[in-house]
């Protein structure tokens, strides 16, 4: 646990993020095959790579573990009627527990996008976290009056969220909406079809993401390519209708299910319109290995789901606990990557197991 390297992140264009990679990949060779040998060498942390960065101190970098897990949440609905679809259903209250538990536990939100283009800029020694909403469900977001104003339903997604972020300055509104703007109500937008923009809007003005989920939660592994395209294309306007000129760049694939041809994600167009995605989430799968390892396809995300029938969350809070060592844990500076001399990121480990 003792020496650090510190590297340059990549940046966006393919050939510096290839070169990081390799660059990230040497530091661990280096760390795991000559570790022992090189111990004496230069004495202490000077035998570590250089670090070319004076924005990591040496004791968040002593603590840094940017090759260890992250997960990313999936949620349906939050809150309403239970009996409506109870296996897609969180209670509210259940939700503010998990939002308090990871506060507690030195989480950190983030939005999908920054995770999938590696823009992880979350304070040191917290481990980031991604919460998604799939199917933009009048659960997540509904708006009632209040003094003349439109605000989010307290027992909504949305509310609890700002209601926690109110009371917890340090805790940012970030979370990432898959929606699904031609849904049948309560799935447009989030049911109130005359406050769509209004919803919309207030996500994006809070620091909040817009995924697509597609036109109408479309089966994309069944969907020709210039259907899987036009759903794309047709789902980011619909979003763009509301919000001029947002850029839309990850999708939550509805059901998990790929186009046989998945660069028909990455990039497309239908009748003259073009898109260019960054990521795209699974819908289940465990904890995922952070950008920069090989294990990582931002178009393969795995998730984790919340609602308490799954069990899939608590058993993830409770691997975290016992093993520590395999969360990610930041240096504070999302331009460089910190990684432990000990780290083996080929190894399997029981969190990311569990997915396949
Ligand atoms: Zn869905």
């Amino acid at each position: 646990m003792g020496r650090v390297a510190t590297l340059h992140r990549g940046a966006t264009d393919p050939v510096a993020r290839t070169a990081a990679l390799v660059a990230f990949l040497l530091a661990v060779i280096v760390g795991c095959s000559g570790g022992e040998e090189s111990a004496g060498e230069g004495g202490g942390e000077s035998s570590a790579p250089q670090q070319e960065t004076t924005g990591v101190s040496a004791e968040a970098a002593a603590d840094a573990n940017e090759a260890g897990l992250i997960m990313v949440l999936e949620y349906h609905r939050v809150g309403g009627d239970p009996s409506f679809a109870p296996e897609w259903t969180i209670s509210t209250e259940d939700f503010r527990d998990q939002l308090q538990y990871l506060y507690d536990n030195d989480y950190y939100p983030m939005n999908f996008r920054d995770l999938v283009e590696d823009n992880i800029d979350v304070p040191a020694g917290k481990t980031p976290v991604v919460l998604t909403f799939d199917d933009s469900s009048d659960t997540q977001f509904t708006m009632v009056r209040e003094n003349d104003e439109w605000v989010p339903d307290p027992d909504g997604a949305v509310g609890v969220m700002a209601d926690f972020s109110e009371r917890n300055p340090d805790w940012p509104m970030r979370a990432t909406f898959f929606v699904l703007p031609e849904a049948d109500a309560p799935n447009n937008l989030f049911g109130q079809p005359e406050l769509s923009e209004k919803k919309l809007n207030y996500l994006v003005d809070n620091g909040m993401e817009i995924g697509t989920h597609t036109l109408y939660h479309e089966n994309l592994a069944l969907a020709s390519p210039e259907e899987v395209q036009r759903q794309i294309v047709l789902s980011i306007e619909a979003v763009q209708e509301y919000v001029p000129g947002y850029e839309v760049r990850t999708l939550g694939v509805p059901f998990g299910e790929y186009p046989e041809d998945i660069t028909l994600l990455h990039s497309g167009s239908y009748e003259g319109r073009s898109y260019r995605l960054s990521g795209a989430a699974e819908v289940t799968g465990g904890a995922t290995y952070p950008p920069g390892h090989p294990e990582f396809d931002p178009f393969r995300v795995p998730r984790i789901q919340a609602e308490p029938e799954k069990e899939d969350i608590g058993y993830y809070f409770d691997y975290f606990e016992s093993n520590p060592d395999e969360r990610f844990v930041s240096d504070g500076d999302p331009e460089t990557r910190t990684v432990p001399d000990d780290a083996d990121l080929r190894e399997t480990t029981g969190a990311a197991d569990e997915q396949y």
